[in-house]
C-alpha cells in the first residue's frame, strides 16, 4: 500500500489571529475557534472570536473615524492617492497573501496570485479611477433657483465576506466602501481570516487611523452582533441565501440599508449552435473552477439534445483527467474543498441524484489517496427532471448537474425554473437564438460564449433569492453614498411676508 502525499502549507500563518481596532488589537473575548489547512485537514492556527464587547470597540472605533477623523471630509484627489497605495501595498505583498489565503482556503495558489490578488489590488484602482471622474448634478429649472445634488459617504460600513475567495470579494466591498468615503468594519468568515487579517494590517499603514476595522468570529456570534450594533449605518454582505434573509432582518429593524450579494444555481445552456469545443472549455471552467466553490458557478448545465450524448461523454472524458491535488503546485486542476464539513455535504448530493432518479456520470467519490485532505473526485450527474435536487439546491462544489433539452423555449423555462437567479450561460453562434435568450432568461447576468467576464463598471448581482443590490461602479455609488439636494437663490427674491399686516 502506498502512503498518502504530504502536503506542506504553503506559508507558516501567526500561531493567533486578532481583530483590529484603530491601533490595537481588538479584546477578542470570545472561544478559541481552530483553522485548519483544507490540503491536509491538519490545524494551522488560531482565530480568537470577537464577542458582542469586543465589536463595540472595533464599531466605536471605526464611528470616531468617521465621525471626526479627516476621511469623509478628504479631498477626492488625496483620496484616489491613498486608494492606490492600498493598491500597491496588495501588489508588493501578493506572494504572501496568496499563500495565506490558500492556506486557509485549498484554492489553488497559482490562481490565487494570477487572479484573486490581482483583482483585489485592482479593485483599489478602479474605484480610484471611478471617482476621478464623477460630477454632482445641477439643475436650475426654477427661474433664479440653483439646485445642486452631491453624494455624501453614509457612514460606518459593515463589510462580510464568505469563505470561498476571501480577499478578492472583500477587497470589491473595502474599496468601495473607502473610495466614496465611509469608514469600515469587516468580518470575514470564521473559517478563512487570515489572508484578510494580513491584508488589514498591511493596509493600516497607508489608511488613516480606524478607517478600517476587523472582527473575528461565527457569523452567528460576531457577525450578528456587527449587523445589530447600532453604530453601524450599511451593511455590505456577500453569502448563502439564508444567512442573507437572517442578516436583512436584522438590519431592517434598524432600517439599515443592505446589499446582498447571494447564492446561485446557474444556467449553463449549450446550444447545438455554438462552437462545441469552445462550449466545453466554457463548461468545464464554469463548474470546476475555484475548486468548484463560486456563486456563479455554471451548475446546471443544459444541453440541446441532438449534441447531448457526444457533449457529455467528452465532459465526462476531460473530467476525469482534471488533475486533482496539492494547491501549491502549478500543474494542479482542483484543489480539496475547504472544510471537512463542507465536503461531506457536496459528496451526499451523489445519494441525493440517485433517490431522485440520476444518474453518476463520473466522480462522486472522496480521494482516500490524497490523505487526511478535502479532496474529492470533480462529479457529474444526469437527473430526470429540473425538479431534482441536485438541479435545485446550490452545492457549492464542483459538482455538475446535467439535463438535455429541445427547444429554445424549453431551454428557458429549465433554466429559469429555480429560486435563484445570479448569472445564466449561453452558447450558440445563432445571433436570433442569443437574443432571445438574452431577453428571456430571469438573472442579473448573462454570459454568452464566455464562461465567467466580470465587467466593474456594470451592475453585479442576482434577481429573485439570489440577492438584493448590485455591485459594480455606479452601483456601488448609489450604495455608499447619501444623496443630498441643496437649493439657494442666486440673487435672493422678495420672499412672502407671514404675520407683516402692516401695522
Ligand atoms: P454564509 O452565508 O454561511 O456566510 C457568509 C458570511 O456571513 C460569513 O462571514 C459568515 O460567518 C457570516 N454570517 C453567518 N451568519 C451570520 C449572521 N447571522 N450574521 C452576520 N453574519 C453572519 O456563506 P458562506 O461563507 O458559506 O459562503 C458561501 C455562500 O456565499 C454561497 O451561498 C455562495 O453562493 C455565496 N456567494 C455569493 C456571491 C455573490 O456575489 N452573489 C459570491 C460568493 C459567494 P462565518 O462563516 O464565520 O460563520
Amino acid at each position: 500500500m502506498t502512503e498518502a502525499p504530504r502536503f506542506e502549507t504553503p506559508i507558516t500563518p501567526p500561531a493567533r489571529v486578532t481583530g483590529w481596532a484603530g491601533d490595537r488589537a481588538t479584546p477578542g473575548g470570545g472561544s478559541e475557534l481552530p483553522v485548519f489547512y483544507p490540503a491536509t485537514g491538519q490545524q494551522i492556527s488560531v482565530l480568537v472570536e470577537d464577542d458582542a464587547a469586543s465589536v463595540d470597540v472595533a464599531v466605536s472605533v471605526a464611528r470616531r473615524a468617521f465621525d471626526t477623523g479627516p476621511w469623509p471630509g478628504l479631498s477626492t484627489a488625496e483620496r484616489i492617492a491613498v486608494l492606490e497605495r492600498c493598491g500597491q501595498v496588495i501588489r508588493d505583498n501578493a506572494d504572501e497573501l496568496a499563500r495565506l489565503e490558500c492556506a486557509a482556503t485549498g484554492l489553488l495558489l497559482r490562481e490565487l496570485k494570477e487572479r484573486h490578488m490581482a483583482r483585489a489590488a485592482y479593485n483599489f484602482r478602479f474605484f480610484a479611477d471611478f471617482i476621478s471622474q464623477r460630477a454632482g448634478d445641477r439643475y436650475d429649472q426654477t427661474p433664479g433657483y440653483l439646485t445642486t445634488v452631491v453624494r455624501e459617504p453614509v457612514g460606518v460600513a459593515a463589510l462580510i465576506a464568505p469563505w470561498n475567495a476571501p480577499v478578492a470579494l472583500a477587497t470589491m466591498k473595502i474599496a468601495a466602501a473607502l473610495a466614496f468615503g465611509n469608514t469600515c468594519v469587516l468580518k470575514p468568515s470564521e473559517q478563512t481570516p487570515l489572508a484578510l487579517a494580513r491584508l488589514v494590517a498591511l493596509l493600516q499603514e497607508v489608511l488613516p487611523e480606524g478607517v478600517l476595522t476587523l472582527v473575528n468570529g461565527r457569523g452567528p456570534v460576531t457577525g450578528a452582533a456587527l449587523v445589530a450594533h447600532p453604530g453601524v449605518d450599511l451593511v455590505s454582505f456577500t453569502g448563502g441565501t439564508e444567512t442573507g434573509r437572517a442578516i436583512m432582518s436584522a438590519a431592517g429593524q434598524r432600517l439599515v440599508p443592505c446589499t446582498m450579494e447571494l447564492g446561485g444555481k446557474s444556467a449553463n445552456v449549450i446550444f447545438a449552435s455554438a462552437d462545441a469545443e469552445r462550449a466545453l472549455d466554457g463548461a468545464l471552467l464554469g463548474i470546476f473552477s475555484n475548486n468548484g466553490q463560486q456563486c456563479l458557478a455554471g451548475s446546471r448545465i443544459l444541453v440541446e439534445r441532438s449534441i447531448y450524448d457526444d457533449f457529455v461523454g467528452r465532459f465526462v472524458d476531460r473530467t476525469q483527467r482534471i488533475r486533482v491535488g496539492d494547491p501549491t503546485l502549478a500543474e494542479t486542476e482542483l484543489g480539496p474543498l475547504a472544510s471537512r464539513p463542507h465536503m461531506t455535504r457536496v459528496l451526499s448530493y451523489v445519494d441525493t441524484a440517485h433517490a431522485d432518479g440520476g444518474t453518476l456520470l463520473t466522480g462522486g467519490a472522496r480521494r482516500n489517496d490524497l490523505g487526511d485532505g478535502y479532496f474529492v473526485t470533480p462529479t457529474a450527474v444526469s437527473v430526470p427532471s429540473n425538479a431534482a435536487r441536485t438541479a435545485q439546491d446550490e452545492i457549492f462544489g464542483p459538482f455538475a448537474t446535467f439535463l438535455p433539452f429541445d427547444t429554445a423555449e424549453e431551454a428557458v423555462a429549465i433554466a429559469n425554473d429555480t429560486q435563484f437567479g445570479l448569472v445564466s450561460y449561453v452558447w450558440s453562434d445563432h445571433l436570433p437564438t442569443v437574443m432571445t435568450m438574452t431577453e428571456r432568461l430571469r438573472s442579473g447576468v448573462v454570459w454568452v460564449n464566455t464562461p465567467m467576464m466580470r465587467e466593474l463598471r456594470a451592475p453585479f448581482g442576482g434577481y429573485k433569492n439570489s440577492g438584493v443590490g448590485r455591485e459594480g461602479g455606479a452601483a456601488c455609488e448609489a450604495f455608499y453614498t447619501e444623496e443630498k439636494t441643496v437649493t439657494l437663490p442666486k440673487i435672493p427674491p422678495p420672499l412672502r411676508r407671514l404675520g407683516d399686516t402692516g401695522g
